[in-house]
């Protein structure tokens, strides 16, 4: 796969486009992806990751240009805002992450610091480091602690569950809270999901079960039964009720609330003059760029530097897909 590197004198914006920048859902916490690189295979991946055919480009935003744009959406919110480092992919993969923690986490306005990751990059001194620059809460996904299901359900050979238990042992003993973030693939890993909520509770760990989507664009991973959202919260008051613990999460339960969202610029249907800068995330994708936002363009080839008009199709949280007119 080959890997397009944003920088500022690449023009393009950090918003808008799924697989990297800043997403804004309306509410206290803004999503940060410094990457789309993943180092794993999930066969329930919704992102479908590492699927060459369906992206054959990955992304990578340049440290100070992604710090300025946080800097600016976290202006535009005012106080109490999370950052929640995540990714269409592993945020470790991005080499400056600890950099980038530790420069964001100071940013006037950011009270709470939060990162997804299959923990397979993190080492002790990486948890003591992020511990220093002021990261708040470590979301670590565990599937099962079956070693060959374990692999199963990461896509590799060479994944080794023991180190992850270990730096979930580690995060647990620092001042980072820890949350267990498994997805419950029912028929698949059922016992699984109760074992890790023994061990999480173990480590006083918090929890963030996770229910298997099928989306558009994802891995499906057919071994999985489908199970609706009624169920699903069923399913978590029974253990939660068996164990002790809380598993049915909201919104609340995670300091979130409503706050002004980043003004949108465009709606569905707007017809956009557009400049291309990029080849896009989804295969036969370009992005182009008008209004300060990134505008994936479905099924264009268009050269880079060309002019362009579209209608924009999709414009939820200002994430745009367009087509050619
Ligand atoms: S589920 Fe997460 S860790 Fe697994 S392949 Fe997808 S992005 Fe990577």
């Amino acid at each position: 796969m080959k890997l397009i590197r944003i920088s500022r004198e690449s023009g393009i914006p950090l918003i808008g486009c799924i697989a990297f920048g800043i997403i804004d859902r309306g509410t206290n916490l803004i999503e940060v992806r410094p990457t789309s690189v993943c180092n794993l295979k999930c066969p329930f991946c919704s992102t479908n990751a590492n699927d060459e055919r369906m992206h054959p480009y990955n992304f990578e935003v340049e440290l100070s240009y992604l710090v300025d744009w946080v800097k600016e959406v976290v202006r535009f919110k005012g106080e109490g805002v999370e950052i929640h480092f995540d990714s269409a992919g592993e945020t470790l993969s991005y080499r400056d992450f600890v950099k980038l923690v530790g420069i964001c986490s100071k940013i006037k306005g950011v009270s709470f610091v939060s990162m997804q990751t299959n923990g397979v990059l993190l080492t002790e001194g990486m948890v003591d480091a992020l511990e220093k620059v002021g990261m708040d809460r470590i979301n670590l996904s565990i599937n099962s602690f079956n070693p060959e299901k374990a692999r199963l359900l990461c896509g590799r050979d060479n994944y080794d569950i023991s180190k992850i238990v270990k730096i979930a042992e580690y995060i647990s003993k620092s001042k980072i809270e820890l949350m267990l973030t498994p997805v419950w693939l029912k028929g698949v890993n059922d016992d699984d999901i109760e074992e890790i909520i023994k061990f999480g509770k173990s480590l006083n760990a918090r929890f963030g079960i996770q229910k298997y989507e099928i989306y558009k664009y994802g891995r499906k991973y057919k071994r999985a039964k489908h199970v609706n959202w009624w169920k699903f919260y069923n399913h978590l008051k029974l253990l939660g009720k068996k164990y002790g613990v809380k598993l049915e999460l909201n919104a609340r339960d995670v300091n979130v609330v409503r706050k002004q969202r980043i003004p949108s610029v465009f709606k569905k249907g707007d017809r956009v003059n557009v400049v291309i800068k990029s080849p896009g995330w989804l295969n036969g994708q370009m992005i182009g760029v008008a209004g300060k936002r990134c505008i994936s363009i479905n099924n264009c080839n268009a050269s880079v530097g060309k002019q362009l008009r579209v209608r924009i199709v999709e414009d939820k949280n200002e994430l745009y897909v367009a087509e050619v007119i």
